[in-house]
């Protein structure tokens, strides 16, 4: 196990444009992966990205599942891990939803954000191997929300109205 402190907005791990992967199935990559996944969980997040434990590469991990956030999750998807993900075509299509997150005041703070409903993803594994996703709902949002990580861009940066933000006690009420 190995938890790693999330960086807050402020630091500026969180706003620069993280370096593509450029060395696979090492154990360097492979203790990253471990390091993401051991704090997603450990900090109830369904997504993480490199630059949030102080890494500045282009990894993301996801993990759709219940949490302290999500008390009756409808979206259950296993761990995936991306590494340099590349967003190649998203659905005109776009929602609203909150979002929260790790970085952002130790996802205490929530905003609606509008996004695509889906998105086909192409990244590579751990292993280096290509791989394409399509990905809808909530899957989609925390992608883009994940690579938008990696870009040194947080969901904050998109909440179109500010009076709708809510702490996240008066957010937990409807979630
Ligand atoms: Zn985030």
């Amino acid at each position: 196990m190995s938890v790693k402190k999330i960086f807050q907005i402020g630091n500026k791990v969180i706003r620069t444009k993280a370096k593509k992967v450029v060395s696979f199935n090492n154990a360097s990559i492979k203790k990253t992966m471990k390091d993401l996944v051991d704090s997603m969980r450990k900090y109830e997040l369904v997504g993480i990205a490199a630059p949030q434990i102080g890494k500045s590469t282009r990894i993301i991990v996801t993990e759709l599942r219940k949490t302290e956030y999500r008390k009756k999750p409808s979206d259950l998807d296993k761990m995936r891990v991306f590494i340099n993900p590349t967003i190649l075509s998203k659905s005109k299509k776009q929602v609203i939803d909150y979002e929260g997150c790790g970085s952002v005041a130790n996802a205490m703070i929530f905003g609606p954000v509008k996004r695509s409903y889906s998105v086909t993803v192409s990244a590579r594994d751990i292993c280096g191997d290509k791989f394409t996703l399509n990905a809808k709902g909530l899957l989609a949002r925390v992608i883009q929300h994940e690579i938008d990580h990696l870009d040194g861009i947080t969901f904050i940066n998109h909440v179109s109205d500010t009076r709708k933000l809510k702490s996240k006690d008066e957010y937990m009420k409807s979630a």
